[in-house]
């Protein structure tokens, strides 16, 4: 099932149409769909029901309290990545003991303050970070509960830029080091509590081979790190991948990932359990894109129509600085018109932004309805990397965020306005 379909040819979220969302809120806005991220959510806890794992939601995904304070009423843990991570979820409402926290480069004032929280575990990528969270969790008189993150060396097959566990990636410690790593803070780092064993390979994978591949390595090194250490769990990261492609054309009502033949949520299940059920250790599964990802939408407005002697360009009023991935990871985002368009009414065109960059577009070279300006358009899976990764580039404010749920919605964030661009500046006198 998925949230985002045309009813009477127009575009709705659950039973909200957007043309609404855009008329009370502006454009552009990010619209979540509470059903499709809690559908997520449940429907993997049920795929691993046989090892009774933790999902613990990527909060760098879609960090909105509100989101947060969904997937926290529903049980999730939370694998975070910053101090602020930590904090937002605590302010949503969420449990800090049931936080992983992951990240090459944790500040000492971040690690006391995890420590302060009481979270769960600190993944840790080296042998340095080991070392001063043993010195800042003696200097607390406390234990620090800590995995190692395993960098299994193998290929996610996915872009360049996410992905995470090969030996030049700056992610993890060396599958062959791990054991030598473990004694030797067993031995001289009386502060760290060994917890775990960790690791996470990449995002947006589309094949279920690299999960199998990774979690078959590393098994067995966690069954050793139980039998001498007692490690009592063993997480094996997120990196679930989606459909970005023409979902919603196919107008049948699935699983938005079932799509995705090669990995679903049952695929990945039913290839993950097998291997990890024998080990006897707490699982845990940290996704975010697959939770959140096509569980929002970014709406949008066409401001222009620009015909040029190469192109067409649609220039819109979203910009990389609301959704950087096309630019960043070359990622592909569908874009369709709120308001239903014939199938024959396609030009091909660029659909850009208003920002001083070229890489400031949102699609090239595509089939898009044949939208004016003021026309709405929606682009379509961006509730992963979307608003999180908004920046104020070219001043331009960032842009409200709203929750769906069933026939009712939530302003979850305002728009910003002028004055917060300079909050916090000043003029030396
Ligand atoms: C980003 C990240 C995730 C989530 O990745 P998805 O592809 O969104 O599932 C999980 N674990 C760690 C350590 C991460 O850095």
């Amino acid at each position: 099932m998925h949230a985002f379909s045309y009813q009477h040819g127009e575009l709705y979220c659950e039973n909200v149409a957007l043309t609404n969302i855009a008329q009370e809120v502006g454009t552009p806005v990010y619209v979540y769909s509470k059903e499709t991220i809690l559908g997520h959510f449940l429907r993997l806890k049920e795929a691993l029901a046989p090892l009774n794992a933790e999902v613990a939601f990527a909060v760098k995904s879609c960090s909105n309290i509100a989101i947060l304070n969904l997937m926290a009423q529903h049980g999730a843990g939370f694998d975070i990545v910053s101090g602020g991570e930590l904090f937002r979820v605590s302010k949503a409402g969420g449990d800090t003991a049931k936080c992983t926290y992951a990240g090459v480069g944790k500040t000492p004032a971040e690690i006391r303050y995890a420590l302060e929280q009481g979270i769960y575990c600190f993944n840790v990528e080296s042998i340095a970070e080991l070392e001063a969270i043993n010195a800042i969790a003696g200097a607390m008189g406390v234990k620090a509960p800590v995995a190692v993150r395993v960098n299994p060396n193998v290929e996610a097959g996915t872009h360049k830029y996410i992905t995470t566990g090969k030996s030049e990636n700056k992610f993890g410690v060396d599958f062959e080091l791990i054991l030598d790593i473990y004694r030797m803070a067993a031995k001289d780092l009386p502060h760290l509590h060994l917890k775990g064993l960790q690791m996470h390979i990449g995002s947006q994978l589309t094949q279920v081979t690299p999960f199998l591949e990774a979690v078959k390595k590393v098994a067995p090194l966690a069954a050793q790190l139980k039998e001498e250490f007692g490690i009592e769990f063993f997480s094996i990261g997120g990196g679930v991948g989606i459909v970005y492609k023409e979902s919603l054309e196919s107008g049948e009502s699935k699983w938005w990932n079932d799509d995705c033949e090669q990995l679903t949520i049952d695929t990945y299940a039913k290839a993950v359990v097998p291997v990890l059920e024998p080990l006897g250790l707490h699982i845990i599964v940290e996704p975010g894109r697959l939770i959140v990802g096509n569980a929002g939408t970014l709406l949008t407005t066409c401001l222009y129509e620009k015909i040029g002697k190469a192109k067409t360009f649609k220039i819109i009023d979203a910009g990389m600085n609301d959704l950087i991935r096309p630019a960043l990871y070359e990622g592909h985002h569908q874009i369709i018109p709120v308001k239903e368009f014939p199938a024959d009414s396609k030009v091909q065109a660029d659909i850009v932004g208003p920002i001083c960059e070229s890489g400031d577009f949102l699609a090239q070279n595509r089939e898009v309805a044949d939208v004016k300006a003021g026309d709405l358009l929606a682009v379509l899976s961006a509730g992963a990397y979307g608003f999180s990764m908004s920046s104020n580039y070219n001043s331009r404010p960032m842009s409200a965020e709203v929750l769906v749920d069933g026939d009712t919605w939530s302003l979850i964030r305002k728009r910003q306005t002028w004055n917060d661009l300079i909050e916090g500046e000043s003029i030396p006198q």
